[in-house]
This record gives C-alpha cells, structure tokens and sequence, in this order.
C-alpha cells in the first residue's frame, strides 16, 4: 500500500468521493478504541450503534473490492488509539502517505493535527456531508455583534436554493418561517404511528463491553436492537418517517405526551451524525414527497423540518467551530450545582421528568423539547454545573457527538455561553410544561401552586432562578415581562417561594 486512510467512527459515507477512486496500493482503516468509549460514560445502545454501523460499513467496503483493516475492540494487535493503529499499519506496510476526513469534534481534530506532524505526507479532505464548510457561519457573522439563526438559515436557504421561488430570492409561499403554526398540544384520541422495527441481535458487543470493562449508561435489550446501523435501514426509516410521520411532524413537534415517547420526529438524528445518509438526501426526499402529496404533507411540517437541519444543524456546527475551544468551559450563571440522582434511574415523583429520562435510558432517546424543556430546563433552574451536564447529554443520547451536543447543551439549553446560541435562557415553569403536555395531570404535584410539599418544583425554582440572576437578566428585552410578574408578587408570598426554591434544592434527590 502507498496510502493509509483513516475512517472515524461517524465518517460512514458510502457516498464519499473517496471511494470512487481506483483502490490500488489504498488501505482503509476503522477502530473500535477503548478511549472513545470511555471519555464519557455513553449509553450501552450508543456504543453498539457505532460498533454495529461500523462493521457494516467497513464489510460494506470490502464488498465494493476496497481494502479495509478493522480493529476490533478486543483484538490483540489493537493498540486502543488512533495515532498507535495507524502507525503500526504505515510501518508494518511502509505506507507513505496518510489521508483522512476533516472531524466533526475539536477533540478528535486535535489529536489528528498532532499525528499528521510526525509524518512525512498527509492530507486531508472534507467529509462532503454538511451544507456549510466549518467556517462558514463565522466568516457570515465577521463583524457582528451577535450570531443570528434564522439569518443563517436564510442564507443556506438561498445559497443551495432550498424552498425558493424560480427567482432565487424569494422563499417559497413568500414566508420563511412557519414556526407559529407548530406548537400545537397532542389531542388525547390522536393516534401516533408505532415505531419502526429494524430489529437485529447486539449480544456480542454487549459481550465484547463487558469482557473489556466498559462502563455504559441505561439499558438495552441485546437481541432486539432497534437503530438503523447501514444506509439501507437509514433509507428506510427515511422512506416510513416521510409517509407516516412528517405530515404532523409541525404541528406537534414540541408537544410531549405520557403516551409515546416519539410522536411524529424521525429518529434520523443518528443516521445522519454517522453520515449514512446526507441530510441533503433527506430534505430533497421530504421536498420531493410534499411536492407529489401536497394533500397529505402541510407546508408549515415541510418547512419546520427543513429548518431543523438546514437551520438548526448547520448553525451549531457552525458555532462550533467558531468558538471552541473556550465553548466548553463557559458557565456564565456561575453554576455549581451536581446533577439530582435520579437522572440516572428515573425514580422521581414528577411526571414529566420521569417520563423524559425514563425513555432516554431505554430508547437512547427524547426529543427535542423533552431535552431542551423537561431535562435541560430542570438543570438550568437548579443551577447545575454545565460540565455535568454536558457530560450527561454526551453520553445518553445515541445521536450526541460534541459538535452538536455541547452547543445545544451548554447553549441553547443552559444558556452557559451568555447568549452565543441563543438570546434568552429556555427556563419555564410548570404553565408553558402543561400547555404542552398531558403530563401534570398524572404528577404527584400540583402544577398550578408555588409553595408547600405538593408544589411543582418547577414553580419555586424558576422564580428563584430569576430572582438570583436579576444582574444578569432583568436588561434582556426578551426576559423583562418575567421581571414585570416577579416584581408585582407580594413580598410573603415572594419569600415563601425562595424559601421553597431552597428546600428544593436541599432535597433535590428525593423529589
Ligand atoms: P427531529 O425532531 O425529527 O428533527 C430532525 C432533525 O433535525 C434531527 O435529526 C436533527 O438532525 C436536526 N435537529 C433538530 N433540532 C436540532 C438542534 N437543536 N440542533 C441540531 N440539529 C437539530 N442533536 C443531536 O444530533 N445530537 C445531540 O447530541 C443533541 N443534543 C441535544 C441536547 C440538548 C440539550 C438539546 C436541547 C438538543 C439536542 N440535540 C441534539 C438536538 C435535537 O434535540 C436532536 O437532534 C433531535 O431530538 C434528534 O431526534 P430526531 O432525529 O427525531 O429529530
Ligand atoms: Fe412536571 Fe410539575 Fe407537571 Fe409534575 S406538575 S408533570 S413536575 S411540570
């Protein structure tokens, strides 16, 4: 061999001009090593996925006639590192040359910069996944004081020329932004369509975890693993995600229900931070599905998806790479805080939140509003060290690498970075967690009082959680109605919610 390529574990693109290529004198590599499975405590479904993907990928390879050294993670030669590996393959085959994607994590990028110094010729191409470049969204923003979502999202909009009037300019139906029509509630008699089943055994990488000691978080039901792991079952949960679930995606994209722990998202999340499939591939097939069922799919659900990756993906990739690595240690709040115990078993007496971590440990899973309304919003509230939490997101969910993980964690959702992601802190009371959900109706406490031991923690804290950032908050013009509210509660009963706040925090573990 001349040239050693390095595949990452969430580089599986089948669709890689990379492979195109004449596969003379070319070895490809993929590792499964101990340090990426342990620089968090990951789910046991996260870890079996990628191991699971890239076996497929890398047998796929060999089928298409291309050369591939797999490490197992129990294989004796496997020297558990990426920079090891390689070099025991460029000597053992005198390989002159080294080549890999760009990483998606700052982490992983690093470590790569580093390795191709002590070599003599390398080089590096772009992952050919996303619809900006790294420093996209940064050059765009060059002299502004503040990033801005949707204008980013118009921009990509315009640029690959998604939803756009034959003009170029215009968005279509001459509205971008439908995001009003879709907050609706779950009507109790709705009926949402069961998950797909791509059931397949991971017994032996359950095995393989525990024969090398690796701790993991949550559960799994070995023989019946139910994530995508090829870009045929990717294509497919594509296909049934389109036809069953996208027609209602907008209306209920933010509404959380005990019934279901999916509603109408798409689970693609996963396939697309693998690259298994392109999120090119997956709006141009929602496009082409409304274009031909107009009837069936509104242009609000068509549109409200597009933004998620489109907009939202894009933009905390890009905000990523603009601000790491100091990102991952801002905590502007200052907060302190551990993580209540039961975020690792769900043994809490508040509904909502038992509902939203019970099914993270086991599906690997919640949604959006789930992560960032339930989870992320009790944290922020209780005032929780963002490293902590963090550190849990990153590890739970089967879709968390860093790049996409610690912007909508530290950002979005504990508003850790002062408003780089966003412009106000995403904290509600038990009010906006009822409107959205059935939950408070089956909850130990009561959702409308704010003291006392059947209060709803969420009431006390959120006050409380104003009341001690007032410095930090009361100029923001999107927080100041808030403040209007606080400011007009009676002095008694304003202490009895601080003090409830406090004994809260005290209790927090037996909530
Ligand atoms: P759908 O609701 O079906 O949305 C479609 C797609 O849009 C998703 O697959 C995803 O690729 C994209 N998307 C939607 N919202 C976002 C967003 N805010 N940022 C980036 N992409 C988005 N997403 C991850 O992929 N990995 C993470 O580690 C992750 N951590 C999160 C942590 C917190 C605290 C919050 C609030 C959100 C996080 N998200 C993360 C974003 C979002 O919650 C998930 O992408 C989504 O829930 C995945 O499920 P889905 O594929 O069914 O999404
Ligand atoms: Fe959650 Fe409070 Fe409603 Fe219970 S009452 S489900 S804790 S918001």
């Amino acid at each position: 061999y001349h040239t050693l390529r390095l595949i990452l574990g969430d580089q599986l693109n089948v669709q890689h001009s990379w492979y195109r290529e004449n596969t003379d004198g070319i070895l490809y590599v993929l590792m499964e090593i101990l340090p990426e499975t342990q620089y968090v405590q990951h789910h046991i479904q996260k870890i079996c996925g990628f191991f699971l993907a890239m076996r497929a990928f890398a047998a796929q390879l060999e089928a298409m006639g291309h050369h591939v050294q797999y490490f197992k993670l129990d294989d004796t030669n496997n020297l558990q590192g990426f920079a090891a590996n390689c070099t025991q393959l460029i000597e053992r085959h005198h390989i002159q040359h080294f080549e890999y994607q760009l990483p998606d994590e700052w982490r992983v990028d690093q470590q790569l910069l580093a390795f191709c110094q002590s070599l003599g010729s390398s080089k590096v191409f772009d992952s050919e996944h996303f619809f900006s470049t790294r420093t996209e969204l940064a050059e765009l923003f060059t002299g502004k004081k503040t990033y801005l979502m949707e204008s980013f999202y118009r921009k990509m909009r315009s640029k690959h020329q998604i939803l756009m009037e034959p003009d170029g300019k215009t968005p279509l139906t001459g509205r971008w932004n439908y995001d009003a029509e879709n907050r609706k509630k779950m009507p109790a008699t709705l009926q949402v369509p069961p998950a797909l089943q791509q059931i397949k055994d991971a017994s032996h990488i359950v095995t393989l975890l525990a024969k090398m000691g690796v701790k993991t978080i949550g559960t799994i039901d070995p023989q019946r693993f139910n994530w995508p792991i090829t870009r045929v079952e990717s294509l497919a949960l594509l296909e049934h995600f389109i036809a069953l679930r996208l027609p209602a995606f907008g209306d209920y994209q933010d509404a959380m229900t005990d019934r279901d722990w999916l509603l109408f998202h798409s689970r693609l999340s996963f396939s697309m931070n693998l690259k298994l499939i392109s999120p090119q591939e997956v709006i141009t097939a929602c496009i082409d599905y409304w274009q031909a069922h107009p009837e069936t799919v509104p242009y609000s659900a068509l549109e409200g998806f597009v933004r998620q990756i489109v907009g939202w993906r894009e933009y905390m990739r890009g905000i990523y790479w603009a601000e790491m690595p100091r990102y991952q240690k801002l905590n502007y709040f200052e907060h302190t805080a551990a993580l209540p115990s039961w975020f690792w078993h769900a043994e809490t007496k508040m509904n909502c939140l038992s509902q939203a971590i019970g099914q993270s440990l086991e599906y690997a899973y919640a949604h959006h509003i789930q992560r960032l309304m339930l989870t992320g919003n009790f944290a922020l509230l209780l005032g929780v060290h963002p490293d902590e939490v963090d550190a849990w997101y990153l590890g739970i969910y089967i879709d968390a690498l860093e790049w996409v993980e610690i912007t909508n964690t530290r950002g979005m959702s504990q508003f850790a970075d002062g408003g780089i992601v966003g412009t106000k802190p995403y904290v509600s009371s038990a009010n906006y967690i009822h409107k959205m959900s059935d939950h408070c109706s089956k909850c130990h406490y009561d959702k409308s009082l704010r003291h006392g031991p059947k209060a709803c923690p969420f009431n006390a804290l959120y006050w409380d959680f104003y009341d001690r950032h007032s410095d930090k908050l009361r100029s923001n013009p999107r927080v100041g109605m808030a403040y209007q509210v606080w400011d007009k509660i009676d002095g008694t009963e304003k202490a009895q919610i601080l003090e409830h706040a406090a004994w809260i925090k005290q209790h927090v573990d037996g909530l």
